[in-house]
């Protein structure tokens, strides 16, 4: 088997004196799109927000590519908290979609999409305006370039959003309930962005989620977090069909 991209090993996180995730291994192989389900507050956003860097972590470590993200080596081979400038080079890695998209409402759609490749990754800006084009054309929305966040529906400013976070190329690209603010009908536009994206391969994904058809449909794996640990993990044939715990055969039954 390939290196994994990610790679969580014995992940735990405190706020103050409440566990959220208590003790995680887990690992995302290149290319793979893997949905993380479960109750509300059992750990998943704080999870996918470590590897943000949004949230500190409190112990154990994660690697991104075979790069330590929280840590850095010293001459001894010891690891210490890293540096901000480590944080944000092994950070760049990895991009995110939002429940409230985050736009910038005083920007362009093509202005929000071109902010990061010009101030973060220093790219020239017509070479910029270049790829946020392309990146726009892939959601569905070249006609949209020099519109603001307040004229759009919701469901276009989440594939803003989306076309916001490809421009960064990330290997590794995290959805937080991207639909979970959205008004019924416009779910499935985002949700068919996010598949296209994922049917064109190379990106690795991490899905929270509460819609079990869409993950079963994008998903190469499903996780089931409940109450700060990954209960069980496995091809969306397994755990949806064949569940094993208890916890997670009553959560199905609730959202299925
Ligand atoms: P999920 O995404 O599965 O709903 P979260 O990761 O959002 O779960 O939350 C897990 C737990 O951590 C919940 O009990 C939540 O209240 C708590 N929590 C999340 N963020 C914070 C925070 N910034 N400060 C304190 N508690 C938090």
């Amino acid at each position: 088997m390939s290196e994994p991209i990610v790679k969580y090993n014995n992940v735990t996180k405190y706020f103050d004196d409440l566990m959220v995730l208590d003790g995680i291994d887990f690992e995302i192989q290149p290319g793979e799109k893997v949905a993380l389900v479960g109750p509300s507050g059992s750990g998943k956003t704080t999870f996918a927000r470590l590897l943000m860097t949004l949230e500190e972590i409190t112990d154990g470590t994660i690697e991104v590519e075979g790069d330590y993200l929280w840590h850095e080596e010293d001459s001894n081979g010891e690891l210490k908290p890293a540096s901000t400038e480590h944080l944000r080079k092994v950070r760049s890695n990895i991009g995110m979609v939002f429940q409230h998209f985050h736009l910038f409402p005083h920007m362009t759609v093509l202005e929000n999409i071109i902010e990061a490749p010009v101030t973060v990754k220093g790219i020239d800006k017509k070479e910029a305006i270049k790829d946020g084009k392309e990146m726009l054309e892939k959601v569905g929305l070249s006609d949209k370039a020099d519109t603001y966040p307040a004229q759009l529906s919701g469901g276009q400013k989440q594939r803003v959003a989306i076309a916001r976070a490809l421009v960064m190329k990330p290997k590794v690209l995290i959805f937080d309930e991207p639909t979970s603010a959205l008004d019924p009908e416009l779910v499935g536009e985002v949700l068919d962005v996010i598949k296209d994206i994922a049917n064109q391969g190379e990106t690795s994904m991490l899905l929270i989620t509460h819609e079990m058809d869409f993950a079963r449909e994008v998903a190469d794996r499903i996780a089931f977090f409940d109450a700060g640990k990954i209960v069980e993990d496995g091809p969306p044939s397994e755990i949806l069909y064949n569940p094993q715990a208890p916890r997670l055969k009553e959560f199905l039954e609730r959202f299925m």
